[in-house]
């Protein structure tokens, strides 16, 4: 099966995004469960209270570590030059149609397929 390196980089920057939003909604569940319902004690709403805020660092610290995480996953599949040398993030391969089309460094396009 073979795919072009753009997709296979969307295929990536999905990845990213889906981490990520899975990281903020760590971050801002015990919050929202605070607010939603702080006239009801129970054990959920006393212990998103007191210790939400270690799901908030874990997902804001998750967030961040992705986002620099992928700083190093998207590279050039010929000469493993890093885009985001280039300025290029994980949203940049997530639209459509995509800015960047070929490597920055080798020239290299991005249409063309890659084996897999
Ligand atoms: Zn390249």
């Amino acid at each position: 099966m073979s795919e072009i390196a753009a997709d296979h980089l969307r295929r990536r920057a999905r990845w990213v995004v889906r981490v990520q939003a899975l990281c903020l909604l760590l971050a801002v569940l015990p919050g929202l469960i605070s607010f939603a319902a702080p006239l009801n004690p129970n054990p959920v709403t006393l212990w998103c209270a007191q210790w939400g805020w270690l799901l908030f660092l874990a997902g804001g610290a998750g967030f961040a570590m992705a986002q620099l995480l992928s700083r190093w996953a998207f590279r050039c599949l010929s000469c493993r030059f890093r885009f985001a040398r280039a300025g290029a993030s994980n949203i940049h391969f997530l639209l459509r149609p995509s800015v960047i089309r070929f490597c920055p460094h080798c020239g290299t396009t991005l249409d063309a397929s890659v084996a897999r």
